[in-house]
């Protein structure tokens, strides 16, 4: 992240000036799309690790108890009906928004798991940890115009670990949220009642609680460019019919869209939702979206099967498309600018890197409270397996 003229001045620095003495600019990564129009970068194809749980009460459970089977209605030549509205609000228990989880379930799944991890001795020292919805929102920032964001780093024995901070506008929004929205919320909940069963060959039954405590994590391994990456997100369910039953590539994702009536209203949700629809599932290998289209009175009426993998097809002669190459060489010019930041080996100290639309990412540095995110029962966990800390690496090494 050198300037050009910090880089010519290093040559004649025992000649001229000292180095110290030239004005440094705050390191900043631009994110015009322009930028990052290259070859599509490598990914690895994801690999799940693991998983986990999380129950009504928002426990974590080391297993696929809240795991659900894709059960569609049957295709008899009848369009779906169904009330996203129904058991609004007398049976729904919305998580509570207040809790700052942070990576913290992410976190208890590795410290359970960092002895059996594959990918060799110093695989984990060398990746970045992180939720796949904060990777999302990075592959998605060079398309951005309306959200900001802000993410925390820290490095802690190599890995670097990355965790979002809500902003304060992201903080008015949530508190102050119109009450349409929160039905809205709602029924994208209901919509995956309506298609999930708890166990594989029966059919849903939408009669209970919406309960968003819960939900099924999958723990993925990938690695983007040189980045290797372990994130968790959550799954809405598996398709026990599914070509293959090997996760991810039996998973399902389940969106709700307002039902389209022009051809300008099909190029705006392809411009728009289809970006983030194929960011999130494209990160995880999710292969299929569902999506329920709801007509205004909350109905809904038609389904439709959105491949991951043919998603780019919608806008690929749009002038005014996404493009997944630039989404993923931004996430990897993040993950590079990142790493070559939060350099200091340090749970309490955080990178804290900020972004609003229209601007450059920036970085500020924090220690402790209140951005300080790696909870004390995982530093000393992991302090206890290596008490000696690795040597501060040296630009020899
Ligand atoms: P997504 O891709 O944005 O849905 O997020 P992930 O799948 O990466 O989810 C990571 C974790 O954050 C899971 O435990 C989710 O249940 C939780 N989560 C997802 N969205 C939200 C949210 O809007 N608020 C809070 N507090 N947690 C969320």
């Amino acid at each position: 992240m050198e300037s050009r003229g910090t880089k010519r001045e290093a040559g004649k620095i025992e000649v001229a000036e000292p180095r110290n003495k030239l004005p440094r600019p705050a390191p900043s990564l631009p994110t015009d799309p322009a930028l990052y129009s290259g070859p599509f970068p490598f990914y690895r194809r994801p690999s799940e690790l693991g998983c986990f749980s999380l129950d009504a009460q928002r426990q974590y459970h080391g297993d696929a108890r809240a795991l659900r089977y894709y059960s569609p209605p049957p295709t008899n030549g009848q369009s779906p009906n169904f009330d996203l509205r129904d058991g609004y609000p007398d049976r729904y228990q919305p998580r509570d928004e207040e809790v700052q989880e942070r990576l913290d379930h992410l976190l208890r799944w590795l410290l359970e798991h960092r002895g059996q991890l594959e990918g060799g001795p110093g695989w984990l020292a060398g990746a970045i940890v992180t939720w796949r919805g904060h990777l999302t929102k990075l592959l998605t920032t060079p398309y951005e115009r309306q959200e900001g964001w802000q993410l925390a780093a820290s490095r802690f024995r190599g890995t670097l670990y990355l965790s979002e901070v809500e902003t304060p506008a992201a903080r008015v929004q949530r508190l102050t949220r119109p009450p349409l929205l929160r039905e809205l919320m709602y029924m994208g909940y209901k919509f995956e009642q309506y298609m999930c069963a708890d166990k594989p060959g029966v059919s849903p039954d939408p009669s209970g609680e919406v309960n968003t405590n819960v939900a099924f994590c999958s723990v993925l391994r990938s690695r983007l460019g040189n980045h290797p990456l372990l994130f968790s997100g959550e799954v809405d369910c598996t398709d026990p019919q599914a070509p293959s039953t090997q996760p991810p590539t039996c998973y399902v994702e389940l969106k709700t869209s307002k039902e389209m009536h022009s051809p300008g209203q099909w190029k705006s949700f392809y411009r728009h939702k289809l970006l983030k629809w194929w960011a999130q599932s494209f990160l995880p290998g999710v292969p299929n979206v569902v999506a329920g289209f709801r007509n205004p009175e909350g109905f809904v009426c038609s389904l439709k099967t959105f491949p991951t993998m043919e998603m780019f097809e919608y806008v690929r002669n749009d002038r005014d498309g996404w493009n997944p190459s630039v989404c993923m060489n931004f996430c990897a010019a993040f993950l590079s600018f990142a790493q070559n930041t939060a350099v200091q080996d340090d749970p309490r100290l955080v990178y804290l890197f900020s972004w609003e639309p229209g601007g450059p990412v920036t970085v500020s540095e924090h220690r402790d409270a209140p951005h300080a995110f790696l909870p004390p029962w995982y530093v000393e966990a992991v302090t206890q397996d290596l008490p000696s800390p690795p040597k501060t690496p040296s630009p020899k090494d």
